[in-house]
């Protein structure tokens, strides 16, 4: 078992509202149209125990965050050859990296 598999012994996450266990992501839809429908309004579900695809989904947010930070932290060799922040500001609008499409292409 690996930091990312979600406890076998625990469900999804629980209803704050009624209490109730949600088994997995289905059940906590269904918990919320149930709810809606008697209530007119979701019960409110906090998830404890987040799927393995989730889990990994975090990690890689993490990644791309942490990537992001180190981009805007590295412009500095631009301002430092003459570039201008507006400048910047400008043309970073073309930069279209895509975190999908560079896994896609790591072994190019
Ligand atoms: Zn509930």
């Amino acid at each position: 078992m690996s930091r990312f598999d979600p406890d076998p012994d625990k469900p999804y996450g629980s209803c704050e509202t009624c209490g109730e266990a949600v088994a997995d992501r289905p059940a906590m839809s269904a918990h919320f149209a149930a709810t809606r429908a008697t209530s007119g309004r979701s019960h409110t579900v906090r998830v404890t125990n987040r799927t393995r695809t989730e889990r990994i989904e975090d990690a890689l947010e993490e990644l791309a965050e942490s990537a992001l930070y180190d981009f805007t932290e590295s412009t500095s060799w631009l301002t430092n050859d003459g570039v201008t922040e507006e400048e910047i500001t400008e043309a970073v609008r073309s930069v279209t990296a895509d975190f999908a499409d560079a896994w896609a292409h790591r072994d190019d």
